[in-house]
């Protein structure tokens, strides 16, 4: 009994011990969310700490309207998310995608797979999605040509033509699956996080820790996703070099602007460059 009970207490001090370490191993990142004591004049150099591989090949990033976008990179062409028929926002139809290698889906709602079978047979892109979502397309007759195996699930890195991409966690729902963002590696040396539909976790840090994130796509249009204010507080947990805004203006439903999020990001993370594109434009990472 003593000794169940010695190894009980030494388990404890151990999770104990991991915990503290991780907890603040965080704090150390994300700091405290006190406006009035954060000196944004160690930002820059704080940032510097966070090493980013050099981005050897210029990465496109063009929004097509809610959490539609284009990535080009080294003569790849990545869709995630594309829905084009019937988004109020998106500012071209699918006759205009003349080419596509990949197409990410993060979860199935309409708004997001959106385009996605139609468009896949008319490049012959290939489509990864969640394990379910994937069995739905090739059960729906999309070939398994077109499908990335039998799809993947949240995990690690697979390889895909050169370019590593990581599926990760998402708080939202799902019709199929469950509902998930994904980051992605660029052999150029470009990185892009596209959060998908989500609220604030706190994991986010840990995707911050290990991977170089260049860019974060990040929805804040309240309601579904998280708001402009829980956004610019997930800066401090992904640590981006530049954050792009999704997921917001495309309904009444939700927040119409930017405005929160820029106004936040610039107290809670001003060592992130936030860029507002309009439906169509396109940021250049290089
Ligand atoms: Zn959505």
């Amino acid at each position: 009994m003593k000794k169940k009970l010695c190894v009980f207490v030494i388990g404890i001090v151990i999770v104990g011990l991991g915990f503290g370490a991780t907890n603040s191993a965080l704090a150390g990142n994300t700091g405290l969310l006190n406006d009035a004591k954060f000196d944004a004049s160690s930002a820059a150099g704080l940032m510097s700490k966070w090493h980013k591989p050099p981005v050897t090949e210029p990465v496109r990033i063009t929004w097509l309207g809610h959490a539609a976008f284009k990535l080009e990179s080294g003569g790849k062409t990545v869709l995630i998310d594309p829905w084009i028929t019937g988004n109020p926002t998106c500012p071209i139809t699918v006759d205009d995608i003349q080419a596509a290698d990949l197409i990410l889906v993060t979860h199935d709602h309409g708004d997001h797979v959106g385009d996605t079978e139609a468009i896949a047979l008319a490049t012959g892109a290939v489509v990864l999605a969640f394990y379910d979502t994937a069995l739905r397309f090739l059960s729906e007759g999309l070939p398994q040509e077109n499908v990335w195996g039998w799809g993947r699930a949240v995990g690690g890195e697979i390889d895909i033509d050169g370019i590593k991409i990581v599926m990760t966690q998402a708080t939202h729902s799902s019709d199929t699956g469950i509902a998930a963002g994904y980051i992605i590696q660029f052999p150029g040396g470009g990185t892009v996080y596209h959060a998908g539909d989500t609220g604030l976790f706190n994991e986010m840090g840990l995707y911050g820790a290990l991977y170089p994130i260049h860019v974060a796509l990040l929805p804040i249009g309240n309601v579904f996703t998280m708001d402009g204010r829980q956004a610019a507080i997930s800066l401090r947990l992904l640590r981006p070099q530049v954050a792009i805004p999704m997921h917001f203006g495309t309904f009444p439903l939700l927040d119409q602007s930017a405005d929160a999020f820029v106004d936040y990001a610039s107290r809670y993370a001003p060592w992130t460059d936030v860029t507002v594109l309009d439906p169509g434009a396109t940021f250049v990472l290089d």
